[in-house]
């Protein structure tokens, strides 16, 4: 595994392309607001756990950000606990895993002012198709993603998505996206030959 490897200050550059869609949107939306709510912080940061950030850059990489909006002392008594937590190390000291596309598409659909969730499943049809406009999707991924939305297969559009961001034919992917951390997996691979 690759715990250690990753440190905070790569987290903007792999977000562009490594990660999928959900984790991209959780990392933006931090950025932007200085700030995650708690379905946010719990989704994005099993997932960074996942790719191998280590607890001690996972506390830099929160810290840092949320600091620029709340001082240390705050930051220590409200958030550093949960993300020790999340590591095993307060609590019942469980290995939390990071959450499959299912119980991200399933469970605990985001509501006002959350960034969690499955843009797939979550955002507005309309509002989806013109975001992967801006991102320059060609259209005939753009359509295949749309028609994959439209019948509910959420996980098969954002394999579609994967094709397209890393330049693959469209139905290249033997295996459809179930795991975020199957599609940085899968990414690191694809863009190191
Ligand atoms: Fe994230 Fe899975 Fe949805 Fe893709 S299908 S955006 S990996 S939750």
């Amino acid at each position: 595994n690759n715990v250690g490897q990753i440190t905070a200050d790569m987290i903007d550059m792999l977000s562009k392309k490594a990660f999928p869609l959900c984790m991209q949107s959780l990392h933006v939306s931090l950025r932007q607001s200085h700030h995650l709510k708690h379905g946010g912080r719990q989704q994005y940061g099993l997932f960074l756990k996942g790719i191998g950030l280590s607890l001690e850059e996972a506390m830099k990489f929160w810290r840092i950000e949320f600091c620029k909006l709340i001082d240390v002392d705050k930051f220590d008594k409200q958030y550093s606990y949960n993300i020790r937590h999340n590591y095993g190390k307060e609590g019942k000291r469980a290995d939390y895993t990071p959450y499959s596309c299912m119980k991200i598409i399933m469970s605990n659909a985001p509501g006002p002012g959350d960034s969690h969730g499955c843009p797939f499943k979550h955002i507005d049809q309309d509002l989806l198709k013109q975001r992967l406009k801006t991102m320059n999707i060609g259209d005939q991924y753009l359509d295949k993603i749309v028609s994959e939305v439209k019948t509910g297969r959420y996980n098969v559009a954002c394999t579609r998505y994967f094709e397209a961001t890393h330049k693959l034919p469209l139905e290249y992917q033997a295996q459809a996206i179930s795991h975020p951390n199957q599609y940085f997996e899968e990414s690191q691979r694809a863009s190191n030959g």
